[in-house]
């Protein structure tokens, strides 16, 4: 498949693998942003392939794990109301809330509605004119744009039972709370390429004159994820800190000017609460006020989202330090015991995109890496940089997991 196959190649993969381990002096410290790059990394075998060579922490990059508490018991309390329905996408379902998920609260008789994007809830709206529908909108810059143009329909509908419960927040301040909190250890970024494909990637320039880290935006498959690490590594190695775009498929320097409009047209620059982080200052995003009808908030009674409550098993969930990078999710003691994806007790173990669902699902498994070699390649290969000591690592990644 093109766009897919040659991103997948496993020739290509061990060549890259090999070439990062010729460059490494030592073992850098490096983080992916995107919880997307962080099931990339498990899910092939990279993260343990690399070990040895690489620190990979995992970043805050998953929006439903940083979702505040307050909004996700906001959206169950709205769904207990009479003629009020909460759509969302299914992954905010199993979330747990400080008591409850939606999953739950739907089973008690509250109004919940899936639905695949924001248009579909405008229409569920405009459907249903008796009743009240309320879109969780949670996400990056990536999905900012859907729920912009759906606040768009939803005026040119003239629709007065739609409205926004805005949970949406922005990488690039998280970066930079990262950076200024005294016990980082990141020294280069793997940049969300999903997210640049929306932002471009202009404005790293000054993150990377002010941090002096590397930046490097890139994909997801298998070898866009070798070649950001690599782009990474020799970065570092030669001292050269600079911006660079490792997913020049999807990504452009400017970025997607059309959506970038639209997100200026309906939503303004606000400081956030992040899950893990507390309130970053331009953070996220809040709705213009020739848009304010349209907030949930101001339409149901304001709640302060920037309330930090506690959360079901928040006395032994770990959230915020993997969030942040500080803990590996299996050092956490409730890791695959109390915590797995069928009982969670934190949105990293249920979302789609949470580095200790990655890990439960795919570090526990005892995966080889996706481009390992065969035995008959392993017997032939005579590059100096796939040695034994590269076969023996092979096995011993595969083993540890
Ligand atoms: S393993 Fe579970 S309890 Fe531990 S940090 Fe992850 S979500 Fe929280």
């Amino acid at each position: 498949m093109k766009y897919v196959d040659e991103f997948r190649d496993p020739t290509t993969a061990r060549q890259l693998v090999a070439e990062i381990r010729r460059t490494a002096t030592q073992r850098w410290v490096l983080m992916e942003v995107c919880g997307g790059q962080t099931h990339g990394l498990l899910r092939h075998g990279i993260e343990s392939e690399l070990r040895d060579t690489v620190e990979l922490i995992h970043g805050p990059g998953c929006p439903v794990c940083v979702t505040p508490i307050a909004a996700i018991d906001f959206a169950q309390e709205l769904a207990m109301r009479d003629n009020v329905v909460v759509a969302s996408f299914g992954d905010m379902l199993r979330v747990p809330g400080s008591r409850n998920s939606l999953l739950n609260v739907r089973g008690a008789g509250g109004h919940l509605k899936i639905v695949y994007s924001p248009l579909d809830a405008v229409t569920f709206a405009q459907q249903h004119p008796d009743q009240q529908v309320v879109f969780f909108a949670v996400g990056f810059e990536t999905t900012a744009p859907a729920t912009a143009l759906a606040v768009l329909q939803a005026e040119r509908l003239n629709l007065s039972n739609f409205s926004l419960l805005v949970s949406h927040v922005r990488v690039q301040p998280a970066m930079e709370e990262l950076m200024d909190s005294p016990d980082n250890r990141v020294q280069a970024f793997l940049a969300a390429g999903h997210v640049c494909t929306i932002t471009g990637f202009a404005s790293y320039d000054a993150f990377v004159r002010r941090y002096k880290v590397p930046v490097v935006v890139t994909g997801f498959e298998p070898i866009d994820l070798l070649e950001g690490i690599l782009e990474c590594i020799r970065q570092l190695e030669t001292g050269r800190k600079k911006v660079s775009n490792r997913y020049a498929r999807s990504v452009s320097r400017a970025g997607n000017l059309s959506a970038q409009d639209v997100v200026t047209q309906v939503y303004e620059i606000d400081d956030r609460p992040w899950r893990g982080f507390g309130t970053i200052p331009c953070g996220g995003y809040s709705l213009r006020s020739e848009y304010r009808r349209f907030d949930a908030e101001k339409r149901f009674g304001h709640v302060s989202l920037h309330s930090q409550l506690p959360i079901l098993g928040d006395e032994v969930c770990r959230a915020a330090d993997v969030l942040a990078g500080r803990l590996r999710p299996t050092a956490c003691p409730e890791f695959g015991t109390a915590c797995t994806p069928e009982s969670p007790l934190g949105a990293p173990m249920v979302s789609s995109e949470g580095a200790c669902a990655a890990y439960y699902q795919y570090d526990s498994a005892g995966r080889a890496p996706s481009f390992s070699q065969t035995q008959s390649e392993k017997s032939t290969s005579a590059s100096p940089s796939s040695s034994s000591s590269d076969v023996s690592t092979v096995e011993t990644g595969a083993s540890t997991k």
